[in-house]
C-alpha cells in the first residue's frame, strides 16, 4: 500500500462537548427516556417547526411511522428498490409488502412513474428515500400521492440538514423518519425521529416506542411513572435513551458547520473531478442539499474501487437492490436500477476529512483513468 494512513468512507464526528453531555447524564444515573430525550425532542421541533417524535434507530422510526397509519398485512407500500435494507424490513415489519420500484437515474430517487404503473388496490402508501441527502422531484411524489389517497412516508435517513424549495426536508409534508446512527448527518450514537404534524400518528407513536403503554411519554417528562396505564395497541420497547440524547443534542447545536463542512467537500470533489469524462454526477443542488454520501456513477467500477482500496481510499457502494435479496425476491424486472447499480460509487465523505483529502482521492480517480 503506497498511502501511509487508509482514508475512510465514513465515520463519526464527536467532540469534547459530546463527551462531557454523556458523562453529565452518566453521573445524573437516569439513562433511561427523561429529560434529556425531552430536551432533544424541543431542539428538533424548533428545528423542523413541528413535532419530533425520538426512537432508538431510523428503521424503528420507519416501522412505527408505517404502523401509525395502519399499515399492515396485505398491505402495499411503493419504495425504490436502491435503498439500505432498512426501508424494506421496516415495511415488511408491518406485515405489509414492500413494491420494488424504479428510481430516476438522475438523482437516484423514487421514479413515481414506475411506481404508478405497479399500484394496486392494495397500494397504501410510498416510501421515498432522500438518496445521499437529495429528494429529487419530491413534489411531484406529494402530487402522486395526493391523487391516489397515498400516506407519504419519507425515509429522510440521509437528508437531515436539507433544504427544498426553501423549506426544511421534515418541516413539511405527510410523514419524515430521521436516522442519527453513528455515521449519519447528525448522531446520538443510534437513535431515529419521526416528523409529523398529524396529531393522530403522533399520539400513536409516542406510545408505541414504550411498548404501547398509553400516555406514558407524558408521564415520563412530567418526571412521573406509569403504574397505572392501559395497553390497546401493539407495542414495542423503541425509545431512546438519556445518553443518546445527551449526544444528539450537541450534534444538533453544531448543525450549521456539520453542513458547510459536507457542502464544501462535496463542492471540492465537483470541480475536482469536473473533467473526468468517466465520472458523472448526480443531478443534486448542492446549495440546498446536506450531503451524507458522495455518490458518482463510475466507468470500470469494480477496477476502480479496487485501485483505490490498493492506494489507501475506502469506497463503497450504496446500496445492494433489494428486490435481488431472499427475503424480497420476486419476479419484478427493474433494468434502470441494475444498470445503476453496476456504476454508482461512494468516495469518502465524513467530518474527519480535508480538503487535501479529497485532493488526494481525486488525483487518484484520475490516475487510474489515465492508466486504464
Ligand atoms: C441509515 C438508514 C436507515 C435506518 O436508520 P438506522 O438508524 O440505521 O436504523 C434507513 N434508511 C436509509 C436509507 C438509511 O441510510
Amino acid at each position: 500500500m503506497s498511502a501511509s494512513k487508509l482514508i475512510r468512507l465514513s465515520k463519526s464526528h464527536i467532540g469534547d462537548a459530546e463527551k462531557k453531555a454523556v458523562m453529565g447524564v452518566i453521573d445524573r444515573e437516569y439513562l433511561g427516556m427523561g429529560a434529556e430525550v425531552q430536551q432533544f425532542e424541543q431542539g428538533l421541533s424548533d428545528f423542523f417547526g413541528r413535532p419530533a417524535v425520538c426512537v432508538v434507530n431510523g428503521t424503528a422510526a420507519l416501522h412505527l411511522a408505517l404502523q401509525a397509519c395502519g399499515i399492515g398485512p396485505g398491505d402495499q407500500v411503493l419504495v425504490q428498490s436502491l435503498t439500505y435494507v432498512a426501508s424494506f424490513q421496516a415495511i415488511s415489519a408491518t406485515g405489509a409488502i414492500p413494491v420494488a420500484c424504479e428510481v430516476n437515474p438522475a438523482t437516484l430517487t423514487l421514479d413515481w412513474r414506475d411506481a404508478e404503473k405497479r399500484m394496486t388496490s392494495r397500494t397504501k402508501a410510498i416510501m421515498p428515500v432522500h438518496y445521499a441527502g437529495g429528494v429529487g422531484a419530491l413534489d411531484e411524489i406529494y402530487e402522486f400521492a395526493n391523487k391516489h389517497g397515498l400516506r407519504v412516508i419519507e425515509d429522510a435517513a440521509h437528508a437531515f440538514g436539507t433544504i427544498y424549495q426553501g423549506k426544511r426536508v421534515g418541516g413539511f409534508g405527510d410523514i419524515a423518519c430521521f436516522s442519527f446512527g453513528g455515521i449519519k448527518n447528525i448522531t446520538s450514537g443510534e437513535g431515529g425521529c419521526i416528523v409529523t404534524s398529524d396529531p393522530e400518528v403522533l399520539q400513536r407513536v409516542q406510545d408505541a416506542r414504550l411498548l404501547g403503554v398509553e400516555k406514558d411519554t407524558q408521564n415520563r417528562f412530567s418526571g412521573q411513572r406509569s403504574w397505572e396505564f392501559d395497553v390497546s395497541a401493539q407495542g414495542w420497547r423503541y425509545h431512546m435513551s438519556n445518553i443518546m440524547a445527551a449526544i444528539g443534542i450537541e450534534q444538533l447545536s453544531q448543525i450549521t458547520s456539520f453542513k458547510d463542512k459536507r457542502v464544501k467537500l462535496a463542492n471540492l470533489y465537483l470541480t475536482e473531478l469536473a473533467d473526468v469524462s468517466e465520472i458523472s454526477f448526480l443531478n443534486h443542488d448542492y446549495d440546498e442539499l446536506m450531503p451524507h454520501l458522495f455518490v458518482v456513477k463510475a466507468k470500470k467500477r469494480e477496477n476502480l474501487r479496487s485501485y483505490l482500496l490498493h492506494e489507501g481510499v475506502e469506497t463503497g457502494i450504496h446500496y445492494k437492490l433489494n428486490h435481488v435479496l431472499s427475503k424480497y425476491k420476486d419476479t419484478v424486472h427493474l433494468p434502470v436500477s441494475v444498470s445503476l447499480y453496476n456504476e454508482i460509487i461512494s468516495l469518502p465523505l465524513h467530518l474527519d476529512l480535508s480538503s487535501d483529502d479529497v485532493r488526494f482521492v481525486c488525483n487518484k480517480i484520475k490516475k487510474f483513468y489515465k492508466l486504464c
